[in-house]
């Protein structure tokens, strides 16, 4: 295979697996391509996968607010009962003056998974009405730099072994919010697993009317 410039790259795609190079081929709708030597799913071609997008990114978000801005757990000590909320956690951390831990935190439980599924909800908006080509190819190159440092899951696993600890020495309740953030770990992992950028890049270049060669 001879690639000429770095616009030839747009037409070629490596296996994740086994990293086999590729050249991009059209799909069908509803029709996915394999890699010939190790079999991985190289693609897929799903006209519907915008819409889609946008919806698990508008809840996602939803999801997100909601974990936010309500408590996450409620606990009583002796008859005290404190509401412990994300920010509440966060703000705690600056005011014992753990600095680092605190902007760890911050970033990787807050902006990252924030701005993640902004980037996707405005992807999947200007792909919807067609415009903002360039912009699109810059926020899916910040989205693969973002989705890494998104934390949230393990946020979660660390406020369950945190309650584990807890349940002795206190009386907890779970908030809502705690709920909604499971929520928004479930449909973020269901993002991660089912929607791969690639494809979105290719389906960028189906509603711009670029032809794939
Ligand atoms: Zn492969």
């Amino acid at each position: 295979m001879k690639i000429e410039n770095e616009e030839d790259l747009d037409n070629f795609v490596i296996c994740r697996r086994c990293h086999t190079l590729h050249k991009v081929l059209p799909l069908h709708d509803g029709f996915k391509a394999c890699c010939s030597e190790c079999g991985a799913l190289l693609y897929r071609f799903d006209s519907r996968l915008v819409e889609h997008g946008l919806a698990w990114s508008m809840t996602a978000l939803l999801f997100f607010f909601v974990a936010n801005f309500f408590p996450i757990v409620q606990i009583e000590v002796l008859g005290n009962t404190q509401f412990v909320t994300i920010p509440m956690m966060l703000e705690a951390l600056f005011e014992q003056e753990f600095y680092i831990v605190g902007f760890v935190c911050l970033f990787i439980v807050f902006l990252f998974p924030l701005g993640t599924f902004v980037i996707y909800g405005v992807l999947f908006l200007l792909l919807f009405f067609q415009k903002g080509e360039r912009s699109i190819g810059k926020l899916l190159v910040l989205l693969s730099h973002l989705k890494p440092w998104n934390m949230v899951d393990i946020f979660l696993v660390s406020i369950l072994v945190s309650l584990v600890k807890l349940i002795g020495y206190a009386q907890i309740h779970i908030g809502t919010s705690f709920w909604a953030l499971v929520l928004f770990v479930l449909v973020d992992i269901y993002i991660n697993k089912t929607l791969h950028l690639s494809e979105i890049w290719i389906l960028q270049k189906v509603r711009f009317k670029k032809e794939i060669e």
